[in-house]
């Protein structure tokens, strides 16, 4: 095991069907990594396997920060280090900006309200929308709710950070400022696991680049070189269509 995460034979069945087809992977701590592919590949199972919302094969092995991910008493203290942001925001819609991202902390960690306020406020700054915090969820647009829902799961001061298509809900003018705080998380040392259809952004800001297709690694590199110079053809295909189109 040698990442910081560590994913071994990672095999992840629905039913008959195998979406993950013996994954190996090892990600670096402060790692940014953006996985792309075409829809159905198996990108989403993948990062949900990472903090087990999604089980997997016995035979695979998957370990965060020395912890194997399983689902015995091992998998909270998993999830203690792993914040994950959705397609769907998933705020909820009875509580506050401010509360939203106080709850976690306060419910899990013990914070008391003022220090968990005072942690809220720091975070809504730091994506850029303190001046929301009192507002509710609805009043927000989608993507100043992806933004919350970014301080929401950093309130949690995670060491790895999931993000499944976190821009892919979200309205055309409204992708940038959550690719910005995207960008700007990427520069502090936290461990980033992207899966996403911005290319632009993986080519920016990711350390390496993996791309899957039905349920297998076909390639990683740094984006450079997979961007530039793709070794397989199916990652060839694969980014002639989605850079051309
Ligand atoms: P991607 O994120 O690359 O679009 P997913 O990981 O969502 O791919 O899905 C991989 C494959 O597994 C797809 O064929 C999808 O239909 C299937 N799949 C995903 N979730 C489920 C589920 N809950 N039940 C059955 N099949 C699923």
């Amino acid at each position: 095991m040698n990442g910081f995460v560590s994913i071994r034979n990672l095999q992840k069945f629905y039913g008959e069907f195998q979406a993950l087809k013996g994954i190996n992977l090892d990600i670096a701590e402060g790692e940014v990594v953006c996985v792309v592919g075409p829809s159905g590949s198996g990108k989403s199972t993948l990062i949900r396997c990472i903090n087990h919302l999604e089980g997997f094969e016995s035979v695979s092995e998957v370990v965060v920060d020395g912890i194997p991910v399983t689902s015995g008493k091992s998998l909270a203290k998993v999830r203690a280090e792993v914040g994950m942001v959705f397609q769907s925001f998933n705020l909820f819609p009875h509580l506050t900006v401010r509360r939203n991202v106080m709850l976690a902390p306060q419910r899990v960690r013990g914070l008391n309200a003022i220090d968990a306020a005072a942690r809220a406020d720091v975070l809504l700054k730091r994506v850029g929308i303190f001046e929301q915090a009192e507002k509710y969820p609805e009043h927000l647009s989608g993507g100043q709710q992806q933004r919350v829902a970014i301080a929401r799961a950093l309130a949690m001061e995670p060491r790895v950070m999931l993000f499944d298509e976190p821009t892919s809900a979200l309205d055309p003018e409204m992708v940038g400022e959550v690719l910005d705080v995207m960008k700007d998380l990427a520069g502090t040392g936290v461990t980033m696991i992207v899966v996403t259809h911005e290319m632009g952004f993986a080519r920016q800001v990711a350390d390496r680049v993996i791309f899957m297709d039905g349920g297998e690694v076909i390639e990683t590199g740094i984006p450079e070189e997979l961007f530039s110079n793709p070794k397989e053809i199916r990652t060839q295909n694969f980014l002639s269509a989605v850079l051309n189109h």
